[in-house]
């Protein structure tokens, strides 16, 4: 039986992720052509006054957990309250969002709930009734489309930037639910928030990234002016950061952070498929490069063959006459 359609409302500090509200547009799709109501599950300290803002993305109904002991995500804490959630409720599909929180709690709730998962899914449709998803394989080598007939939950998580947000203005009804908290055997002592003026990495709708290439540190500085022109946030591959030049968190990769924005610039980056794991699901793609052998030029949409210290410059300046 219908039960509708869930998606995890990630909160951080009180802000919800934009990975949420793309969840909830294109939910709102799938549960109209299911026939099946579209809900959100909202979990933290103090967050009832953002299910207001669900509703405006497709939500029917917003499901509200709130505990002090919610503040910070925890894995035992979320798993606890969002499993109990689904085993009451039993609705036919939980989506939830690539992010670092959204993996780690759906692969915590898929197996509390036995039941499967599909993980940084790219797209979703509905055929014969089921949610199909699209997703990578072998580091984006393969393509598949997988759904899951018997699985109840249907569990994924989907990459951000996925799908576009669409504004649904209309309001939801919200549910306050018991916040079955439970045990939890790891506390947050401390939370550093790191200041920034550019958009977090998994979020951005556009990605300056670093190479080998750049050769220092210091050099960074060239894809930061050019990121601030067009409001992009800043990446890195591994070799960067494994040199030191930039921290682990902006590393983009099979080890580092998985990014879909729409647009994507690789510079002094060779192409490694541990690299493109991370990125070659960006919309765009843009590389710059010395060598026009480097393999990011097969998956490059323009490719520029020159010495990054020239044309990223020259890059900036035409698009700040622009
Ligand atoms: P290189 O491969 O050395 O390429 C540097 C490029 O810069 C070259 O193509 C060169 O032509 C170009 N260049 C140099 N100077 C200039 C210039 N002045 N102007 C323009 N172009 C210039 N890598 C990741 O990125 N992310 C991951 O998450 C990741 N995970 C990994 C996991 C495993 C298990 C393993 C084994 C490896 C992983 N790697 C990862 C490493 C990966 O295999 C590559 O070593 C790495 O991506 C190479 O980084 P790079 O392209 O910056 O460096």
């Amino acid at each position: 039986m219908a039960k509708g359609i869930w998606v995890f409302a990630e909160q951080l500090g009180g802000q919800i992720k934009k990975v949420s509200f793309e969840l909830l547009s294109e939910g709102r799709k799938v549960a109209d052509t299911l026939g099946e109501e579209l809900c959100a599950v909202l979990v933290g300290k103090d967050v009832a006054g953002l299910a207001a803002s669900l509703g405006e993305y497709g939500a029917d109904k917003v499901y509200v957990a709130e505990n002090a002991a919610l503040e910070n995500y925890t894995t035992d804490g979320y798993t606890n309250v969002v499993a109990d959630l689904v085993k009451q409720y039993e609705p036919s599909a939980l989506l939830l969002g690539c992010t670092v929180t959204g993996r780690d709690l759906a692969a915590q709730v898929a197996q509390r709930l036995e039941t499967g998962l599909l993980t940084d899914c790219i797209g979703m449709e509905v055929a014969d009734g089921q949610i199909v998803f699209t997703r990578p394989l072998y580091a984006g080598k393969v393509i598949v489309k997988a759904s899951v007939p018997d699985a109840r939950p249907v569990m994924a998580t989907i990459r951000p930037n996925t799908f576009p947000v669409a504004s649904n203005a209309k309001a939801a009804e919200v549910v306050t639910v018991d916040a079955n908290v439970g045990e939890v055997r790891a506390a947050v002592k401390e939370v550093i928030r790191v200041a920034s003026e550019r958009p977090e990495l998994t979020e951005a709708d556009a990605i300056v990234s670093g190479g080998r290439g750049m050769k220092g540190p210091e050099n960074f500085k060239v894809l930061e002016e050019l990121a601030d022109t067009i409001g992009a946030a800043v990446g890195a591959s591994r070799a960067a950061v494994d040199a030191g030049w930039i921290a682990q968190s902006f590393q983009v990769g099979q080890t580092g952070k998985t990014v879909s924005p729409i647009l994507y610039v690789a510079c002094g980056i060779s192409g490694a498929i541990q690299h493109l794991a991370g990125m070659s699901s960006a919309k765009c793609i843009v590389a710059i490069n010395k060598d026009e052998e480097a393999n990011i030029f097969k998956v490059a949409d323009y490719g520029i063959v020159a010495d990054l210290f020239d044309a990223v410059p020259a890059l900036k300046e035409e698009i700040k006459k622009v």
